[in-house]
């Protein structure tokens, strides 16, 4: 019988698109970049990749992407990865910027300051996520990461790194602030597609 793999896009504006391509094939997706509303129409669910939040919302307007995106984030579930993350919160810090308020997260960008600003770190999900995507640890990649400062009630914490969240959802949205796509690990990835 043939095996119908789900179709997941990945926003292919800026950003590292192309390791989230990787990582949606080897969870067992076809993924499809999405640079049109007639691309964004033909996938079940989408990946906004990490890049710098605020070219992408200048290549959104440009491409005349906005409306589009906020009607599927409305239908449809969307994981966000770093700059993905900080357009899929409701409030955006440091400074305020424009975003989609898919999970209701308020979230500050460049966070961990300039210094220290990008690191490697073996996190430790909580049972939830170990139940749903299997057991062990993830080993996180931060890049310019932002620190989601608050959680509203309807959003599940999955994970946390020094006692700041780190991947969250909220119905069939998901966001990490880290970079599950720099890694051979499939499991957030797998987890995402469970969602569609
Ligand atoms: N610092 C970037 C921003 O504010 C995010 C960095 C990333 O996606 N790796 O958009």
């Amino acid at each position: 019988m043939p095996v119908t793999r789900k179709r997941v896009g990945v926003l292919a504006l800026q950003g590292d698109f192309d390791a989230h391509a990787k990582a949606i094939t080897l969870a067992g997706g076809e993924a499809v970049e999405v640079r049109t509303a007639g691309q964004l129409n033909s996938v079940q669910g989408l990946v906004i990749p990490g890049g710098e939040s605020t070219t992408m919302l200048k290549l959104l307007n440009m491409m005349n992407l906005i409306e589009p995106l906020a009607e599927f984030v409305a239908t449809r579930p969307v994981f966000g990865t770093c700059a993905g993350a900080i357009l899929l919160a409701t409030e955006v810090l440091n400074p305020s910027q424009q975003s989609f308020g898919a999970l209701d997260l308020t979230v500050e960008r460049n966070a961990y300051g300039r210094q220290i600003d990008s690191r490697v770190a073996s996190i430790s999900p909580g049972a939830e996520f170990q139940r749903r995507a299997g057991e062990g640890d993830v080993e996180a990649v931060f890049i310019r990461a932002p620190i989601i400062r608050r959680v509203g009630p309807a959003v599940t914490v999955l994970a946390s790194y020094d006692g700041d969240p780190v991947l969250v959802e909220q119905g069939r949205h998901m966001v990490a602030t880290f970079h599950p796509e720099l890694t051979d690990d499939a499991r957030v990835h797998r987890l995402f597609l469970s969602k569609i």
